[in-house]
């Protein structure tokens, strides 16, 4: 509990700052603040030397920044900074305590069968991006339409839809977005893969009781190794805070 209110403090000043820029600087790009515009552009870099759109260098070093992240702490800009990951959180949480249930995740063959699709989103942006040199996926990102304030590029009630099935999902399914639908998550997930730091567990104290799973907003198995290497791993630390004994979870660099 004590990790998540300085989590949830990081996490709120980051999403507080993504406000002020969108709304405090009406002329300057919001989009600048996006590390996946650094992946749009690379097409265009690569074989005009431009960047696509209203994008530039701030999002390449942005892209620069959480790759170079992931390859240290996996995927600690998911758990730590995003504000988009920060919403869906908060709305199962809310869930949480209006049902005083714990959110059951969905079955693990369909969770498995269904991860894949956020690989099919990102091939599919990254194409029509490069194909058209414009950000024609606006209108279908949620991180877009609320922080922008439904702003130019949205599409009514397209948009309003994909914004109502990422507020529902994220209700029933914890990280619903970023599990199966997140461009950004499927480009982090062979650096996260390869990060330093991770979970460990000493089985010589582990006493079985599964806590470290039932917390886990991914779904993810801790007690059942001693290195946690999974690339869904965001190091939100949730698991640690739930183990019961001391130091028996903790997080250490590992190769
Ligand atoms: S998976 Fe995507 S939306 Fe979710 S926290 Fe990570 S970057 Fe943000
Ligand atoms: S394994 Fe632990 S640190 Fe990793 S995502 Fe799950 S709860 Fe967070
Ligand atoms: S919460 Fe701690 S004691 Fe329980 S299974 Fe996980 S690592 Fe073992």
């Amino acid at each position: 509990m004590k990790t998540r209110v300085l989590r949830w403090t990081v996490l709120s000043g980051f999403a507080a700052f993504v406000l002020w820029y969108a709304f405090g600087y009406g002329d300057r790009s919001f989009e600048n603040l996006c590390p996946f515009g650094g992946v749009a552009s690379l097409y265009g870099l690569a074989t005009g030397g431009e960047f696509t759109c209203s994008l530039g260098p701030a999002n390449l070093s942005l892209l620069i920044g959480i790759v170079v992240l992931a390859l240290i702490a996996k995927r600690a800009f998911c758990g730590w900074v995003c504000p988009l990951g920060f919403i869906g959180e908060l709305i199962y949480r809310l869930r949480e305590k209006v049902t005083r249930k714990r959110v059951k995740t969905i079955p693990p063959r369909l969770n498995a069968w269904l991860k894949p699709l956020r690989y099919i989103v990102l091939v599919l942006v990254l194409y029509f991006t490069w194909q058209t040199g414009d950000l024609i996926f606006r209108g279908y990102d949620p991180f877009y339409a609320i922080f922008s304030g439904m702003g130019h590029g949205t599409l009514g009630w397209i948009t309003w839809s994909i914004l109502a099935i990422f507020l529902i999902g994220s209700w029933f399914v914890p990280m619903f977005f970023c599990r199966y639908f997140c461009p950004l998550a499927a480009t982090l997930d062979p650096f996260s893969r390869l990060g330093l730091i991770k979970v460990s567990r000493n089985a010589e104290t582990c006493i079985d009781c599964n806590k470290c799973h039932k917390v886990c907003p991914h779904d993810l198995h801790p007690e059942k190794v001693d290195v946690l290497r999974h690339h869904d791993c965001t190091n939100c630390m949730e698991c640690i805070d739930a183990c019961p004994i001391a130091k028996c979870m903790t997080l250490k660099a590992k190769v």
